[in-house]
């Protein structure tokens, strides 16, 4: 066969991955601001090789966190939750890679601390499940919803990391 220069699998490798890109929401919440676990949430996600693409610290108000959390508003917890969220500064962010949103969800660990995996953010930071100090999207379309709350389009920064041809090949 034709021997094909390696910049064309280079280029092939790298718009399959770019096809794969996917974006997820994801929140520091005020317990976690509190505690000071700031620096250690975002280089869990930084270190797995996820890129950053928003971050910003806000206050949101109490019908902001009931858009956030409109999917739950007839759970018995909803007031109390969204009273919470909406009592100190929250981190928000968007992370891109591929498979952000499922994986980003693995990192977090489940829903109840108690439950979590050790090695896992809830796991290793937290004890009870009102106080889980992360959000996460759970899937595709959760992610592009609450991006739109979350960010302003002009706020999401494209832009190309060096390491990503180390961390795709
Ligand atoms: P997750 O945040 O893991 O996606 P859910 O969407 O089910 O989980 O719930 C959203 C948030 O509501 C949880 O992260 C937690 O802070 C809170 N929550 C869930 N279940 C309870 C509960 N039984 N009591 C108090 N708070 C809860």
């Amino acid at each position: 066969a034709a021997a094909v220069p390696a910049a064309v699998y280079m280029l092939q490798d790298q718009e399959a991955h770019a096809a794969e890109m996917e974006r997820t929401f994801i929140a520091i919440k005020p317990d976690g601001v509190q505690r000071g676990l700031i620096s250690e949430i975002v280089s869990r996600f930084e270190r797995k090789g996820y890129k950053l693409v928003a971050i910003k610290l806000i206050v949101p108000s109490k019908e902001f966190a009931e858009k956030h959390y409109h999917d739950l508003k007839e759970r018995p917890f909803f007031n109390g939750l969204c009273d919470f969220l909406s009592s100190g500064p929250v981190l928000a962010m968007v992370w891109e890679g591929e498979g952000v949103i499922k994986y980003g969800r693995k990192l977090i660990g489940a829903t109840d601390p108690q439950k979590s995996e050790p090695g896992t953010i809830r796991g290793d930071l937290a004890v009870v499940v009102g106080r889980n100090i992360i959000h996460g999207s759970d899937g595709p379309e959760t992610a592009k919803d609450e991006i739109a709350l979350w960010f302003e389009p002009k706020e999401l920064v494209s832009y190309t990391s060096n390491a990503e041809k180390w961390i795709y090949g």
